[in-house]
């Protein structure tokens, strides 16, 4: 007899696996349908024993002194900062546009021009949503902005999501402002890095209890009639959940085509965006991440797609209006039966969350809902 049964082995279920087993000391089982642990953040050593993150590269930054103080009682960290460049007009261009970038695509005299222009308008180190940069008055900002647009945000969402920036929440752009500084990390937050031994290492530290049962390949639907249990904690999509009585969210897919070459180290950082002329939006080169050392070396190459439950996996919620509301019918449904199932996680949420967002989210449903019951 188990006191939860928790669907989901990612972020989610595993914090909440964890405190519950360490905290309230109750036995929980905990399933994925995958045949690991780590939802979206696993990663494994590929053929060529390098460590490379199955559904896309995870970069771990967080401003919550209490997300990463929770996380390092599980692991140790690379010290990491995630460095991007776009491959913009042939040449590669720090990516979010920077102070920097603007000297890397226009004359020494006219980058300096635009750069005074934009500390007069706006302060050093504000980060500003190119919706918002597009609406400025003055005409040479009006240009720059247009120049961004075009060549780093409209090719790059295109590809993305299929849908232009305009038919977006403003939050999918707002998520890579125009950035006025020379600071060329991908993000600004206290804590930053990458587990020093895999994410799935640190998963399995979170999981080590002897009141935690994990099953690998098991839909929770096959086992709710064999297996007893007094609560579900369920962090798969929420709509699978209730058949699709609403009818299906949308949600972005992605495939990756890894490539291990025969070199040392390819790319001079970690990630590098496409926006314009390629099929895919993004290369990634798992080495700089683990800092591993190898001969080899391997890149995954992003490519955006449609999503199909029969075919590929959910990735991304898709933030439209329409797609909220629908979201909103279902969370009704998940307020009904409250008293024996939790809804917590990504795809439970319909949310868009970074790994310490579902993590903070995971603490906070332990707190003030599980504790307190
Ligand atoms: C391509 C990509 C890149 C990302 N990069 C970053 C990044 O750099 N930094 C960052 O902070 N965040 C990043 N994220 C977000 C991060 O992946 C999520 O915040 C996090 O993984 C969500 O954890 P979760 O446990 O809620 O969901 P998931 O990791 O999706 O876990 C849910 C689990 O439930 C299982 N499940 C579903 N239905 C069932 C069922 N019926 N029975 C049993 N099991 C079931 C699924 O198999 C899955 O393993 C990225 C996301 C994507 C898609």
């Amino acid at each position: 007899m188990y006191d939860y049964l928790i669907v989901g082995a990612g972020f989610s279920g595993c914090t909440l696996a964890e405190r519950i087993a360490t905290v309230l000391q109750k036995k929980v089982l905990i399933v994925d349908k995958r045949n690991h642990i780590g939802g979206n953040a696993y990663d494994y050593y590929n053929n060529e024993h390098i460590l490379v993150h199955k559904y896309g590269p995870h970069i771990f930054h967080t401003n919550s002194h209490k997300v990463w103080g929770y996380l390092s009682r599980f692991t140790e960290w690379n010290n990491y900062f995630h460095h991007v460049l776009g491959y913009v007009e042939g040449k590669l261009i720090p990516v979010p546009f920077n102070l920097n970038s603007l000297y890397a695509v226009f004359t020494e005299s006219y980058a300096k021009k635009l750069e005074e222009q934009l500390l007069q308008q706006f302060g050093y180190g504000d980060k500003i949503p190119i919706l918002k940069l597009q609406q400025s008055a003055h005409g040479d900002l009006q240009f720059l902005a247009k120049y961004i647009y075009d060549n780093v945000f409209h090719g790059y969402t295109t590809k993305m999501w299929e849908l232009t920036p305009e038919n977006l929440d403003p939050s999918v752009t707002a998520r890579v402002p125009v950035f006025l500084s020379r600071d060329d990390r991908y993000f600004q937050d206290i804590y930053q890095g990458i587990p020093k031994f895999g994410y799935t290492k640190m998963f399995e530290s979170m999981l080590q209890s002897p009141l935690i049962s994990v099953a690998l390949q098991t839909d929770y639907k096959d086992i709710t009639d064999i297996v007893s249990f007094n609560k579900i904690i369920y962090t798969g999509p929420i709509d699978a959940y209730f058949d699709y009585m609403h009818g299906e969210l949308p949600y972005r897919s992605l495939r990756f085509d890894f490539r291990t070459i025969d070199t040392e180290l390819e790319q001079s950082v970690a990630q590098i965006n496409y926006p314009n002329n390629h099929l895919y939006t993004r290369t990634t080169e798992f080495k700089h991440l683990s800092k591993q050392s190898h001969a080899k070396t391997t890149i995954a190459y992003e490519y955006p797609q449609r999503y199909d439950k029969l075919v590929n996996e959910p990735y991304y919620p898709i933030p439209q209006h329409e797609n909220t509301e629908l979201a909103r019918k279902y969370k009704k449904e998940a307020e009904k039966i409250q008293s024996t199932v939790l809804f917590c996680g990504r795809l439970a949420d319909y949310q868009y969350y970074n790994m310490d967002q579902v993590t903070a989210r995971a603490l906070s449903v332990f707190e003030h809902t599980i504790a307190q019951s």
